[in-house]
C-alpha cells in the first residue's frame, strides 16, 4: 500500500542531520549560497530567502536580482551580483524562484546547468520542464505548494490536495528530482523513477508545522533554509526534510499561538536549531 511508503521526521533524526562547524572550517566549506529570487515588483522575496539562508548556516550568501538594494539594507553580509548567476562566482548550491516574476527562464536556465544542487521554488518553477532538470549530475529539489504542483502535473489544486502522497511521487518520478511539497503537512519525496527500488525509499512526513506559517513569505524562507543545509553538503532529502522540520519549529517558537510574519519566522531558526541540537 502507498501509506506504508511513509515515515515521520524524527527528533533525533534531524539533530544527527545539522552540520556543526569544525574548528578548522571557514565560510567557504561552511557552504556559499547562491539566491536569484526577488524582482522590481517583489524585493522582499529576495530578502526573506536571503534570510532564510543566513539563518540556515550559510558561511556567505551571494544574492543575484534586482532586490540588491533591499537585500544590503537588512543583511550587509550578503555579497550582491548585477550579471547572470553564471558570473556571480562560485557556489555551492543555488536556490531559485521566490518573487522572481515572470522573467526567470534565463536565470533559471543559467543554475539548472551548473555542476552543483540547485533548489527550485516559486516563480522558478513556472518554465521548468522536466527535461531541464532530468539531465543534471548534482541534485534538484522542487519546492512547491499545492497550486505549484498542480501547475506543474497539468492537474488541479483539487486533486493534488485530494492526494499528496501521490502528487508528490508522480513530480517526483516526472522531474527526476526530491520534491518537497508544502501545506498542512509537508511531504518530501526522493528523486527518481516508478521502479521498485524508488517505491522502498520512503516518503518523509514533516510533524513540526503550524497553520501560523501559511503567511505570505514564510515558503521564501524556507527555500533559503534548504539552500543553506545543501551548500554545507546535506543530501536533497536530507536538507529538504532538516529544512521543513527546522522551519515548523521556527514558526511554533514565534507564533507561540499568535499571529507572525515570514521575517519572525526567519529570526527564530536560531532558537528551533538550538532547539534540535539540545545546546546552547
Ligand atoms: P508558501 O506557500 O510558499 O508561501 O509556503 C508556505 C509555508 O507555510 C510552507 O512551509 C507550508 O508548509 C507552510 N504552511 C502553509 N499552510 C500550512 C498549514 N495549514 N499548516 C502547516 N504549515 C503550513
Ligand atoms: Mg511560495
Amino acid at each position: 500500500a502507498v501509506e506504508a511508503d511513509v515515515e515521520a521526521l524524527q527528533h533525533a533524526d534531524v539533530a544527527a542531520l545539522l552540520p556543526a562547524p569544525g574548528a578548522g572550517s571557514d565560510k567557504y566549506r561552511r557552504g556559499v549560497v547562491g539566491v536569484v529570487a526577488g524582482s522590481k515588483r517583489y524585493p522582499g522575496a529576495a530578502v526573506l530567502a536571503v534570510a532564510g539562508a543566513l539563518r540556515g548556516g550559510a558561511g556567505a550568501v551571494r544574492y543575484v536580482g534586482h532586490g540588491a538594494d533591499a537585500v544590503i539594507a537588512r543583511f550587509p553580509e550578503a555579497l550582491v551580483h548585477a550579471g547572470p548567476p553564471s558570473e556571480a562566482g562560485r557556489v555551492q548550491a543555488w536556490v531559485i524562484g521566490p518573487g522572481l516574476g515572470e522573467d526567470a527562464g534565463g536565470a533559471l536556465g543559467d543554475v539548472l546547468a551548473s555542476d552543483v544542487p540547485v533548489l527550485v521554488d516559486a516563480d522558478g518553477l513556472r518554465p521548468l520542464e522536466p527535461e531541464m532538470v532530468r539531465g543534471r549530475d548534482a541534485p534538484t529539489l522542487l519546492t512547491p505548494h499545492a497550486g505549484e504542483a498542480a501547475a506543474l502535473l497539468g492537474v488541479s489544486r483539487e486533486e493534488v490536495e485530494a492526494g499528496r502522497l501521490v502528487a508528490v511521487r508522480e513530480l517526483a518520478a516526472l522531474y527526476g528530482a526530491t520534491v518537497l511539497l508544502k501545506g498542512s503537512t509537508t511531504l518530501v519525496a526522493p528523486a527518481g523513477g516508478t521502479g521498485a527500488g524508488f517505491a522502498a525509499r520512503p516518503v518523509r512526513v514533516n510533524p513540526t508545522g503550524t497553520p501560523w506559517l501559511a503567511t505570505a513569505g514564510s515558503g521564501d524562507v524556507l527555500s533559503g533554509l534548504a539552500g543553506a543545509l545543501l551548500a554545507a553538503g546535506l543530501g536533497a532529502m536530507d536538507a529538504g526534510s532538516a529544512a521543513a522540520y527546522l522551519h515548523g519549529l521556527a514558526g511554533r517558537l514565534a507564533a507561540g499561538g499568535a499571529p507572525v510574519g515570514a521575517m519572525d519566522v526567519a529570526d527564530a531558526l536560531p532558537g528551533a536549531w538550538r532547539g534540535v541540537v539540545g545546546r546552547g
